[in-house]
């Protein structure tokens, strides 16, 4: 008999920082292989998986305008297209497990991946191929956490599950403070008036407008994606 599972459509966001592992910048193939098998681990539960990738290990739009370009527009389409190139490396490292995805690019570019249409992502996820979704919103001035709040709305995805390093969200940065505690549950007014930084308020608001929830968890635990999924109390957990 196929094992219990509380959530059977999710929005998995994976920044761009996960995705390069210890070495803080680039890509980490091992790091991306490990992230893959978590996944496969809920695929075969028969758990419908979109995921939206960061690009922040390879290019981020904000900071790159701050320093040395003057055109944020310039910059953020350039963090979009690393998006991408983190979508075809996480893509191609999930068929090596034996996973079956699809790329849709919220920038046109049909030679590498398929255009975002909403209906076509959700055929794709019913049928069980898992979805990435690459160039964040497509628009600059976003994140790839709106991306991922805008998506889980329009797949109807019943939670969004954003991976970190660490294991939620704290009253401080617990890298750097050895006394911030971790949150078990908060609700999105305070997430947004804490202005505790876990997600942009743009993606914050979208989420509490649309009643999706959000759990903040560690993915770099092995079993911790497993044990969200079947209803085990893991991370923070952001609600109405
Ligand atoms: N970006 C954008 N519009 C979007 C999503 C992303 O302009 O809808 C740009 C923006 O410059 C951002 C970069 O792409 O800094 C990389 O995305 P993000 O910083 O959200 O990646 P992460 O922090 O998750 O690695």
């Amino acid at each position: 008999m196929p094992e219990k599972v509380k959530y059977k459509r999710i929005l998995l966001k994976l920044s761009g920082e996960i995705l390069a592992g210890t070495k803080g910048y680039g890509i980490d193939l091992e790091c991306i292989k490990k992230i893959a098998l978590e996944i496969k681990g809920i695929h075969q539960l028969g758990v419908e998986i979109a995921i939206v990738v960061g690009g922040g290990n390879i290019f981020r739009g904000v900071s790159a305008s701050a320093h040395e370009m003057e055109d944020r527009a310039s910059a953020d389409y350039m963090g979009m297209l690393a998006t991408v190139i983190n979508a075809l490396a996480l893509q191609s490292t999930l068929e090596n497990v034996g996973v079956f995805t699809r790329v849709l690019s919220a920038i046109e570019m049909r030679d590498v991946a398929e255009p975002y249409i909403r209906r076509r992502a959700i055929r794709h996820i019913e049928k069980k191929r898992v979805v990435i979704f690459g160039a964040g919103t497509g628009n600059p001035f976003f994140t790839t956490d709106t991306a991922a709040s805008l998506r889980a709305i329009e797949i109807r995805a019943d939670i969004i599950l954003k991976a970190t390093k660490v294991d939620g969200v704290y009253t401080s940065d617990p890298m750097k403070d050895k006394s911030a505690k971790m949150f078990k549950t908060l609700s999105y007014l305070q997430l947004l008036e804490k202005r505790l930084a876990v997600m942009d308020a743009t993606a914050v608001s979208l989420c509490m407008d649309n009643d999706v929830s959000i759990v903040v968890f560690n993915l770099n635990k092995p079993g911790n994606l497993k044990r969200i999924i079947k209803g085990e109390s893991v991370g923070t957990l952001v609600k109405g």
